[in-house]
């Protein structure tokens, strides 16, 4: 049988784009652009992995870089969004997320990157206000937010970590849908996993950098031993070992400073240490349920290991 293949991502943002309370949008364009060269340093790696994948974009860097999009798309990436201008969810309304969401994507489809299936929030924040439910949990799924993505025909979101502070240890870890009384949407959750004890992202951040690639790999073929991809999260401003450096409160020096030095060949081995494909390539083929071409949807459908999560598993939320 083939290898299950897991799930890239990377956030493509600036090394600014932090925390918007701390670095406000309107100064960003009086700040040094690396965007493109830290770009162009991961895409000549993930070609070196023989990887593949999904480029969450920043509306406001694909307006800027247009080029740089569809250099990614013609390079055999997907594009799908990150939102406009890196807004937490929990702090637009439903109305404003909308205008964010249409502005990101008017940016990233402006570039020929192809159509856009994919949404993550800025800082995972489709999962409520960090630290701002019970236990440290995050005050809890967008739902709003939830019911704007299905409406705009948004078909996976990627933003709702299953672990505390930015999301809640409860919520599924594999790939699920959620039912909504408008339609449905496929959830993509983050790697956790322990380590000396604790939980943490290993998708993403510090522990993606720090933590053993023998222990991520540890956790990521224990899923695939059950035909589940995991999903990984790299940002564009990981590739650069000695960014622009702003004063932080301590969590997000650790998030954005801490273990840079090294990553980029820590990265590369990992991904060559498993398979990695776009997100798209994991979502349930829509053809299956075509009356046209029943024949072909059953072939596509036994050709995608990885769908099969999607088809069995669902989690409804209120
Ligand atoms: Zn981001």
């Amino acid at each position: 049988m083939d290898a299950i293949r897991n799930i890239l991502t990377v956030d493509l943002e600036e090394w600014f784009h932090i925390d918007e309370r701390l670095i406000p949008a309107g100064t960003w364009d009086g700040l040094e652009s690396r965007v493109e060269a830290n770009t162009r340093a991961l895409l000549a790696l993930l070609d070196g992995c023989g990887a593949r994948a999904t480029f969450f974009a920043l509306g406001w860097v694909a307006a800027r870089h247009q080029n740089l999009i569809f250099e990614i798309h013609e390079r055999g990436h997907e594009i799908a969004t990150h939102g406009y201008l890196h807004r937490t969810v929990a702090g637009m309304t439903a109305a404003e997320f909308r205008a964010d969401l249409r502005e990101a994507r008017r940016a990233v489809e402006g570039c020929g990157g192809g159509q856009v299936l994919g949404y993550r929030a800025a800082r995972w924040s489709l999962g409520g206000v960090p630290g701002g439910g019970r236990r440290g949990r995050a005050s809890g799924m967008v739902t709003e937010a939830l019911d704007v993505l299905i409406a705009e025909g948004i078909r996976y979101d990627a933003s709702l970590a299953p672990i505390v502070h930015i999301g809640d240890p409860s919520w599924p870890r594999d790939p699920y849908r959620i039912e909504r009384p408008g339609g449905s949407i496929a959830e993509l959750p983050p790697l956790v996993g322990r380590f000396y004890g604790a939980s943490l992202l290993f998708a993403s951040g510090w522990a993606l950098r720090r933590v053993p690639n023998r222990v991520l790999l540890r956790e990521i073929e224990r899923r695939n031993r059950r035909g589940v991809p995991a999903l990984i999260d790299v940002h564009s401003w990981e590739l650069d070992a000695d960014p622009p450096r702003v004063r932080l409160p301590f969590m997000h020096r650790l998030a954005h400073y801490g273990g840079l030095r090294g990553f980029e060949a820590k990265l590369a081995e990992l991904l060559k240490s498993a398979a990695w494909s776009p997100a798209r390539d994991h979502l349930v083929p829509p053809a299956a349920t075509s009356i046209e071409s029943p024949n072909r949807a059953a072939r596509s459908a036994r050709s995608e290991p990885s769908t099969m999560p999607f088809a069995s598993t669902s989690a409804t939320v209120e």
